[in-house]
């Protein structure tokens, strides 16, 4: 085998030590340098996030302040992998995950109040977390897994929830379980923002889905806006 070859997307002559798969696992076989594959992941990654923000922003026009609730998770994973690039529950970073071969992303999205007790199907409700905690944590109540957590991992975990839902986890009302499709984005969105705006000179919402127990809204509520304090407390 020769020691050397050209890169398909550069056209440098490099050692193949230097070639990559297209998971970026280092093999002589690989079309690609490691360089070139790590410049087409990222160009992947602010093209999803782009394609994502504009989903945001037409999501803000139909749903105005409660957008988050309606964002469904499997529609923002450039979002979502944004937040941080290790599992808040045990803290391995997810370049070190071992894929699991019959699981295309080591990856797993994390209810963080479970879809079967009525924990609602939005980005404001998930994290991305290793394949192993997910597994692991199953269908416990949060309150039940940050038990099990390592303290340092627990108060983060905590703080995240926090952050993301707008109110402590033990705030959080068991209901009947949550359809995953509940709140698919809706063909709307495949409009421009100009004529979302034109149909939508108003939100079409006034609150969050009915069907979820929420005791106070989420993070962007605007300030002016009364709380509520009615399910908050602990
Ligand atoms: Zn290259
Ligand atoms: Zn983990």
């Amino acid at each position: 085998m020769p020691k050397t070859k050209k890169c398909h997307c550069c056209s440098r002559t490099l050692s193949v030590e230097k070639f990559v798969d297209i998971s970026g696992a280092p093999n002589p076989k690989g079309r690609y340098c490691q360089a070139c594959h790590l410049r087409k992941v990222e160009q992947k990654h602010r093209a999803a996030l782009a394609r994502e923000q504009s989903c945001i922003r037409k999501l803000k026009i139909v749903y105005g302040k409660y957008w988050r609730h309606y964002a469904a998770p499997e529609h923002f994973h450039a979002t979502l992998q944004d937040e941080r690039d290790f599992c808040p529950y045990c803290g391995t970073r997810f370049d070190d995950v071992i894929p699991d071969p019959f699981n295309e992303s080591p990856v797993h999205i994390d209810h963080m109040d479970p879809l079967d007790k009525g924990g609602e199907h939005s980005i404001r409700n998930v994290v991305l977390c290793c394949g192993p905690c997910n597994i692991k944590k199953g269908k416990r109540s949060f309150m039940q897994w940050l038990e099990m957590l390592e303290p340092p991992c627990r108060d983060l975990a905590k703080t995240l929830y926090v952050e993301k839902h707008g109110h402590p986890p033990e705030a959080f009302v068991e209901g009947c379980p949550t359809a995953r499709n509940a709140y698919e984005l809706e063909l709307a969105l495949y409009q421009s923002e100009a004529a979302l705006k034109k149909q939508y000179p108003q939100p079409k919402v006034n609150g969050p889905p009915s069907n979820q127990p929420t005791p106070s809204q989420g993070g962007d509520a605007p300030p002016e806006e009364p709380k509520e304090t009615s399910g908050g407390q602990a």
